[in-house]
């Protein structure tokens, strides 16, 4: 099948006017001018028309079971209030509730250009029915804390393991999520990061979120160290950074997808980079809690890997217009208007290359080329080449055509 279109944006070419991509079953086979892709190749031949033909987005950071859960709790006043109000939400859901949820997200993520998720999972036994319902390519990294539960830490561990074991093997994939430094034990991360290098798993975990998590570890001090203090050891905390704390811990290794990372302390950036951590962005989320302005130039200038996520609903500004939605394009308008925001191509590659690099698949998607599989999207546009990148961060409303592997998921043209 060749698809035709006014521009194809492989991303890690310049866009093609009048572009083509032909799509040899789940792969890519070729991507060039209409004219080079029809010469050499007999088939039929699917005219997308006005519209920019690009790799699907790769949406880094989400929590697709707290989808349902948006506006359901306002707006904190410190970010330890805010996880205190999610963890008493949390305390009254059923599995029905996070399986629906889940698939409320799943579905949102699909009509805004999302063709891949890395996605923390509370409830991994929700992943084989919901992975089964959903064309996305799915990264559940399952969520590992232990510190209300005190259970040991290699129990934890191989809980999720033995989860991961039985999953389902296909388009999706499980990882795992020691979930932040305050919430887990230094055994927990240390065995993990073992783990995980044995087995060959990716892990993802929020760190260095908030001022309050940089306090308690950095300083020993501040609100989020107070209400712990009661809850866990913390003779852990004073040695330096929360970066430092799961550097020290193992967990610095090329497997790891480090998310939020607001607050950096004197050679953060460096430590990330040298060991080639990537990290996620989520710029609605970062907004929401207001955080100091995210050190982008700084993990830039460092040569850090930067992707986007869209984080939960939960961590979202309502508005009065319309309910939130999960949305990679919105993540990437909030980022646009930051102050010292990026140029709009280095956001739409955020979004599509450095998200597949982040989760190890920097050969398979993010990009349109030979050999990476056919995970495309649609956006309308009518204007010429320089203002593409534009168009794509400054989209409103649905794509218009979705293709993972091949297949068709979302079509309203051609
Ligand atoms: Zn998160």
């Amino acid at each position: 099948m060749i698809l035709r279109s006014r521009f194809v944006l492989p991303i890690s070419r310049p866009p093609i006017e009048n572009g083509a991509v032909r799509v040899a079953g789940s792969l890519i086979d070729q991507v060039g001018t209409a004219s080079e892709v029809c010469s050499t190749n007999a088939g039929e031949i699917c005219d997308l028309g006005e519209m920019i033909l690009m790799p699907g987005l790769i949406n880094a950071h989400c929590h697709l079971d707290y989808t349902e859960m948006a506006g359901k709790i306002p707006r904190p006043a410190s970010f330890p209030d805010w996880i205190k109000a999610l963890l008493a939400l949390k305390s009254h859901w059923t599995y029905t509730d996070y399986a629906r949820s889940w698939l409320t997200g799943s579905r949102m993520l699909l009509n805004s250009g999302v063709t891949t998720v890395a996605d923390i999972e509370a409830v991994p036994e929700l992943l084989p029915d919901v992975w089964s319902s959903t064309p996305l390519r799915v990264f559940s990294f399952l969520e590992m804390t232990g510190i209300r539960s005190g259970r040991p830490p290699a129990a934890i561990l191989q809980e999720a393991l033995d989860h991961i074991e039985i999953l389902p093997k296909g388009n999706c994939a499980g990882g795992l999520s020691p979930h932040a430094p305050y919430s887990t034990t230094p055994e927990l991360l240390q065995v993990t990061a073992k783990a995980a290098a044995e087995r060959n798993i990716r892990i993802t975990a929020h760190v260095s979120e908030s001022r309050e998590e940089y306090e308690m570890f950095s300083e020993c001090r501040g609100s989020l160290f107070d209400w712990l203090r009661s809850q866990r050891n913390m003779s852990d905390c004073g040695h330096g950074s929360p970066i430092q704390h799961l550097e020290r811990h193992g967990l610095f290794r090329e497997n790891l997808l480090a998310v939020h990372v607001n607050y950096l302390g004197a050679g953060d950036a460096e430590r990330l980079s040298s060991n080639g951590v990537s990290v996620a962005h989520c710029p609605r989320s970062h907004a929401y809690f207001r955080h100091d302005t995210f050190p982008l130039r700084k993990l830039t200038d460092c040569g850090v890997n930067i992707c986007l996520g869209t984080d939960s609903l939960v961590s979202v500004v309502p508005t009065r217009r319309k309910p939130p939605q999960l949305s990679l394009i919105a993540e990437m308008q909030t980022l646009s208007s930051a102050n010292n925001s990026p140029p709009s191509e280095a956001i739409v590659r955020m979004a599509t290359q450095n998200g597949a690099r982040a989760l190890g698949q920097a050969q398979r998607i993010g990009e349109l080329k030979a050999g990476f599989s056919a995970d495309l999207i649609a956006i309308p546009y009518t204007g010429t080449a320089k203002d593409v990148y534009d168009a794509i961060v400054y989209h409103s409303g649905n794509v218009t055509a979705s293709m993972i592997n091949g297949i068709w998921v979302l079509k309203q043209v051609g």
